[in-house]
């Protein structure tokens, strides 16, 4: 059986290994630190997807969110082949163990965040993507044609022959940190999984895997990498001095807190009124206010910042339910807690930074990576999930359409191979 080798171990990566080792392909997963070190794992909100493809209204509704929220520039196909394949591959994730979150009469509990106009989010409270990575590195380890190789850091892609991409990827040069040694790693597909590069700027969300390395050792192969210009700043993460920034999801948004700005917050408290949203600066940019999508709404407070002078603006949950915020995000509450600040008590500071990049190796329907010179896939090589442009996000990432959209081209890609041989 053909022998595939990935890089990286979030979300789609994952869900790469289990496809292909599920249908015979003998599959090494490589991963810089320990597996689940990863964006995957940080991912709080959810994953946007319809559930019955037959309810054309809400699919519709999701494409129509999406290209609205991409400014125009999303690849539409590939926007509807996304949302339509979304019902099928929540199936697959509940089938590998994956559990969301359900009312107590058993259906899905749905959240709404930012630029969505329904509910339409899964989730595991505030910590969807702790779940997913955890039921996939399971999943993973379980299985019997499956090596994970962890601290193994991949440095370059080799190539068939020498300086001639459209010749093809064999495999990857990769240190094993444990022992310092640098390696060859052959595989008949290379499948680069490596997540996004928010490590490049000094306030981001991302974790420390985050720093781009896919992109990197594409470009250097000869691959087309677009749209770099498009990076997503997450509008709410915590400010708190000498502390990395923190995210505080779009979610809590979804159940009523509002950004408001230091006169703003001075005014709603001083006027008495149960509800701050009518105080909200971000309604000058959207009549949407604190739930317009993330480019606007960062736009807005990194410009009321610029103009206030403070580092920051508030999130207010005040004239919410306290014990429904600390039960519908209990991980957020307890980081919280660790610079004694309390949902439902206290404004939270917070200020946009560095989220997810939306441009990447540009790849085609089933995750080729193209060559910069003739946009022909490149033999042998594939990109999946974040590091990968597929066209879906155009200039700007809808909320919980990235794990969506890394889970169905992972799929696309594996079923690709497979049906290769
Ligand atoms: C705090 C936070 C919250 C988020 N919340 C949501 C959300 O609610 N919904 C949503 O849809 N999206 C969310 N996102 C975005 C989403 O989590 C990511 O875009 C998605 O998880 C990316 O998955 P991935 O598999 O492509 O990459 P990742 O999950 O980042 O995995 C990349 C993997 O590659 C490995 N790697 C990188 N370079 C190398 C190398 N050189 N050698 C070996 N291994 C390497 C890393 O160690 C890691 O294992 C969030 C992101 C963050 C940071």
């Amino acid at each position: 059986m053909p022998r595939v080798l990935i890089i990286g171990t979030g979300i789609a990566g994952l869900f790469a290994a289990l496809r292909l080792a599920n249908e015979g392909f003998e599959v090494e997963i490589i991963t810089k630190q320990r597996p689940k070190d990863s964006s995957t794992n940080w991912a709080q909100g959810g994953i946007a997807a319809i559930l019955d493809k037959t309810n054309l209204q809400e699919i519709d509704g999701h494409i129509k969110d999406t290209l609205d929220a991409g400014d125009g520039l999303c690849d539409e196909d590939v926007v509807r082949m996304v949302v339509e394949e979304a019902g099928e591959r929540i199936l697959d994730l509940l089938s590998i163990g994956v559990e969301f979150e359900r009312n107590k009469d058993g259906a899905f509990q749905l959240a709404q965040e930012g630029g969505h106009s329904s509910r339409r989010i899964l989730h595991a409270k505030d910590a969807t993507g702790r779940e997913i990575e955890r039921a996939l590195t399971t999943a993973a380890r379980e299985h019997d044609r499956i090596t994970m190789r962890p601290n193994t850091l991949a440095i370059d892609l080799i190539q068939r022959q020498h300086k001639s991409p459209s010749k093809g990827v064999c495999g990857v040069w990769a240190l094993d940190q444990e022992t310092n040694q640098v390696m060859t790693i052959v595989g008949d597909a290379v499948i680069l999984a490596t997540g996004g590069a928010g490590q490049l700027w000094e306030k981001t969300t991302n974790p420390s895997v985050s720093t781009g390395d896919g992109i990197a050792m594409a470009y250097r192969t000869g691959a087309s990498i677009i749209n770099m210009a498009f990076v997503q700043f997450h509008p709410t993460a915590l400010v708190v001095d000498g502390e990395r920034p923190f995210l505080i999801t779009e979610a809590l948004r979804g159940e009523g807190a509002v950004l408001l700005d230091q006169e703003g917050y001075r005014s709603w408290k001083a006027s008495g009124q149960q509800d701050p949203a009518p105080f909200s600066f971000t309604l000058q940019a959207s009549s949407l206010g604190s739930m317009a999508t993330r480019d606007v709404v960062a736009r807005a407070i990194d410009q009321r910042c610029a103009e206030t002078g403070f580092s920051h603006v508030y999130l207010v949950t005040q004239h919410l339910d306290t014990q429904h915020l600390n039960e519908r995000f209990p991980m957020i509450a307890e980081r919280l807690g660790k610079d004694g600040l309390k949902l439902g008590i206290d404004p939270l500071p917070v200020a946009p930074a560095a989220h997810y990049i939306v441009g990447g190796i540009e790849v085609d329907d089933v995750g080729s990576a193209l060559l910069a010179e003739s946009k022909q896939p490149i033999p042998g090589l594939f990109a999946i999930g974040e590091v990968a442009c597929t066209g879906m996000h155009g200039a700007n990432r809808l909320a919980s359409n990235s794990l969506l959209e890394a889970v169905v081209f992972a799929h696309r890609c594996s079923a690709h191979l497979i049906e290769k041989g």
